[in-house]
């Protein structure tokens, strides 16, 4: 997707922040933090977003969700952490290309705003 920001940063069309990368996936530093770590990991291939994952993605999904177990541990996140995917105009989603949200070193709260 040519005019899509995570396309072009998990492509190193432009550089950024990295926290991890694989052939599947790249992970890297959200520009504006809402915690003292927020990465955002995301696929190197192109999918809008979480409504929009076909069967064919099973592995791909199974693989980011145990790298960012990985992640938080490099991350030092010990004491827990929350990820979350905003989905969809409600879902609060402003990127449309799916990212997963790794937010830790301070304590969350529920219900989310
Ligand atoms: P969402 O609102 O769930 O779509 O999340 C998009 C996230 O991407 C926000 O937390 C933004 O701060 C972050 N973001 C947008 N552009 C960039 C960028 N170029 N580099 C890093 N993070 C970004």
């Amino acid at each position: 997707m040519e005019d899509c920001i995570f396309c072009k940063i998990a492509n190193h069309v432009i550089e950024s922040n990295y926290a991890y990368e694989d052939e599947l996936i790249s992970a890297f530093y959200d520009l504006e933090p809402q915690a003292p770590v927020h990465v955002l990991i995301v696929p190197k291939k192109h999918i809008g977003s979480l409504d929009e994952t076909q069967e064919e993605d099973s592995a791909l999904l199974a693989h980011i969700m145990l790298k960012i177990k990985e992640i938080a541990a490099k991350e030092g996140l010990e004491k827990g952490y929350r990820v979350v995917i905003n989905t969809g105009e409600d879902g609060g989603q402003s990127v449309h290309h799916l990212h997963f949200h790794l937010l830790g070193k301070r304590a969350m709260n529920w219900p989310p705003g």
